[in-house]
């Protein structure tokens, strides 16, 4: 049926899917039918990440109908970050392109980011013009993280999404020469430079239930994505210290000058203001510091990002 299968395929698209059994036959036929119209030479690699629903079998009949769909399972949910890690590993393409499951990466944009490489780029950025489905408070909350990381990180992610097109040679930077276990996949692919393109799009309404990102799970992408990028945060611990060893000295200034003119020496509240504020920044900066050890600790540990238990239409599930 498919003549093409013996050589590497052109396109791949890597799409991670966490218990996304509701939609995700809908999302990947779509896929495959704009994938089909661009490039007859492709492949879809679904990386079901832990899911507990019925999404594995899912993968495993869309595999069956049509070949160049391939599935892996990973052992356990280790997070959209390290499923697309898996996929890439995986993706055999020239050109690998990174979408949702839940199509709210429109893949009818996938023409328009082929046709972008084809004349140079390397990476193609998708930019979300908008986000309807989102909360005023999680826009809120996207806009400070975003704000936050690209003023202190130098690197601009504001709006930008995981839905991108990779060259061959970007992929293999990623997969071989970015080792660091904790990653920031938007981030990382801006921090690396080449020849980018950006495109705009709608976040479309969400297929299927709600998203997968606890309020958790997203501070703890923030946490990564701002330690991953600088470590300014550590240089205003060393400013605050700074900035209270000078009032300090102020203030036993006014103190010595007190005792000599003999006055008696007042100001329960002031010892206790600055007890607090000085305890603050103390458990404040600790606090920071921790969050740099512990990804030390995490890249030191040096364990694989991710495990896979089972594969579908892939020969070889361990690359390399
Ligand atoms: N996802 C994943 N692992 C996770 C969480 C999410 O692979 O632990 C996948 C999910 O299946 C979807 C994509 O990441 O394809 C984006 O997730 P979601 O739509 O829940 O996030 P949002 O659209 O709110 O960013
Ligand atoms: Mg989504």
């Amino acid at each position: 049926m498919n003549l093409t299968n013996q050589q590497n395929p052109v396109i791949s698209a890597v799409i991670p899917a966490y218990n996304e059994s509701q939609g995700l036959k809908e999302a990947i036929t779509k896929i495959a039918e704009i994938l089909e119209a661009c490039e007859k030479n492709w492949e879809i690699v679904i990386v079901d990440d832990g899911s507990s629903d019925q999404t594995y079998q899912q993968i495993c009949q869309l595999s069956n109908n049509e070949p160049r769909i391939k599935g892996l399972a990973l052992s356990r949910n280790f997070g959209k970050e390290a499923a697309m890690l898996a996929g890439l590993e995986q993706a055999k393409g020239e050109a690998v392109i990174i979408l949702d499951s839940d199509l709210q990466h429109p893949p009818s944009l996938i023409p328009e980011m082929i046709e972008k490489w084809h004349s140079g780029a390397q990476i193609v950025h998708a930019v979300k013009r908008s986000r309807k489905d989102d909360s005023a408070g999680k826009k809120a909350a996207a806009f400070c993280i975003n704000q936050l990381i690209s003023s202190l990180g130098g690197i601009n992610i504001n709006n930008s999404s995981d839905f991108k097109l990779l060259d061959r040679e970007i992929v293999d930077i990623i997969v071989h020469r970015l080792p660091e276990r904790e990653r920031f996949f938007r981030g990382l692919t801006s921090w690396l430079g080449f020849a980018e393109e950006y495109i705009y799009f709608d976040v479309a309404t969400r297929q299927g239930d709600e998203s997968k990102w606890s309020f958790w799970s997203l501070l703890e992408l923030a946490i990564t994505a701002l330690t991953s990028f600088t470590s300014l945060p550590l240089r205003i611990v060393t400013f605050l210290g700074f900035a209270t060893l000078i009032l300090g000295f102020f203030v036993a200034g006014d103190t010595i000058l007190s005792l000599i003119k003999g006055q008696a020496v007042s100001g329960f509240a002031t010892i206790i203001i600055s007890l607090l504020l000085i305890g603050s920044f103390i458990m404040i900066s600790l606090g920071i510091i921790g969050e740099y050890i512990a990804k030390i600790y995490e890249e030191v540990k040096a364990r694989p990002h991710y495990l896979v238990k089972a594969s579908v239409g892939i020969k070889d599930k361990n690359p390399e």
